[in-house]
C-alpha cells in the first residue's frame, strides 16, 4: 500500500505521495514542519490547521484540506487524518485499501501539549512510524516545569534581556502556551516567530502576549524568542546585556554567558 520512491513514500493505488522529499503532483502532508512540508509539489493535502500554517511557509501553494476523522476516497484507496500531537495541525496519516489499513505516523508525541489535539491510537495492520527520539539517549523534561524554569531564569535577568533561541514554527509557539499558564507578561518575539503565532491564535490557541521586536533596542527584563537562525548575526546588535538559552527540539534549555 505503501511503497519507497525516489520522492519518498508513495502510495500507488492512491496515486499520493506522502511527506516527499521531491516536488511531486499529489502530496499528502503530516505537518508544517520544512523537513516534512517541502515547496514545490503541484498540489497539497492535510489538515485545514497545517494549511493555515503551509500559506505562511510556502505561498501560492495549492493546498486542499481534510479534518481529523474525514474520509476521502483517492484512487482505490480511503485516506482519513487523525491527531500526532506533534504540533498546531499535525496529523497520522491512515489509509484504508486491499491490503488492510496503514498507519504512517509523521511525527508524533503521547504527552499533553496545549498547542494541538492529542494523539489518537489507531488500530492498524502496518504502522511507519518516525522515531527520532526513541533512543534511551534521549531524555524527555516535562514542559510544564521547563516552562518554570524559563520564567525562573527570566526573573533573575532583571537587568539584562533573556533571549531564548528555539525553532520558529511548532517550539516557540509551545513555548508561549507554556508561558502564557504561569506568566501574564509579554513575551517579545523576532518577526519569524510572529506570523505563525499569529495562525495558532487564530486556530483557537491560548499564547502569551507577544510583542514584534521590530525596531526596539535594549529590552532589558524582557523575555525575547528568537529563532536559533538569529544567534550571532547583526540583529543580536540592539541587545546591550543580555543572557541567551535554547530550547532545543526536546525542550530541554541550556543557558551560555555572553562572551
Ligand atoms: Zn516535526
Amino acid at each position: 500500500m505503501i511503497v519507497e520512491s525516489e520522492q519518498g513514500l508513495y502510495c500507488p493505488e492512491g496515486g499520493f505521495h506522502l511527506d516527499p522529499l521531491l516536488p511531486v503532483e499529489r502530496a499528502v502532508l503530516t505537518h508544517a514542519h520544512g523537513d516534512h512540508a517541502r515547496a514545490g509539489s503541484a498540489s497539497y493535502l492535510c489538515t485545514p490547521e497545517t494549511a493555515a500554517l503551509l500559506r505562511r511557509r510556502l505561498e501560492g501553494a495549492r493546498v486542499e484540506t481534510l479534518r481529523y476523522g474525514e474520509r476521502r476516497t483517492i484512487g482505490g484507496v480511503t485516506l482519513s487524518l487523525h491527531p500526532a500531537g506533534h504540533m498546531l495541525g499535525s496529523a497520522q496519516a491512515r489509509i484504508e485499501g486491499h491490503s488492510g489499513i496503514w498507519v504512517l505516523s509523521g511525527d508524533y508525541k503521547r504527552e499533553p501539549d496545549p498547542t494541538c489535539a492529542a494523539f489518537e491510537p489507531l488500530r492498524c495492520d502496518v504502522f511507519i512510524t518516525e522515531a527520532t527520539y526513541a533512543l534511551p539517549l534521549f531524555r524527555w523534561d516535562e514542559p510544564a516545569s521547563v516552562a518554570r524554569e524559563i520564567v525562573a531564569w527570566w526573573q533573575g535577568n532583571a537587568k539584562k534581556t533573556s533571549i531564548l533561541f528555539c525553532y520558529a514554527l511548532g517550539k516557540a509557539q509551545r513555548l508561549l502556551a507554556e508561558i502564557a499558564r504561569i506568566d501574564d507578561r509579554p513575551v517579545w518575539v523576532h518577526g519569524m516567530v510572529e506570523p505563525f503565532a499569529q495562525v495558532y491564535r487564530e486556530q483557537g490557541v491560548r499564547l502569551a502576549e507577544t510583542r514584534h521586536v521590530g525596531d526596539e533596542r535594549g529590552l532589558l527584563g524582557e523575555l525575547v524568542l528568537a529563532p536559533i537562525t538569529a544567534r550571532g548575526t547583526p540583529w543580536m546588535k540592539r541587545f546591550r546585556s543580555f543572557e541567551q538559552a535554547f530550547a532545543s527540539g526536546l525542550l530541554r534549555i541550556r543557558g551560555t554567558r555572553r562572551r
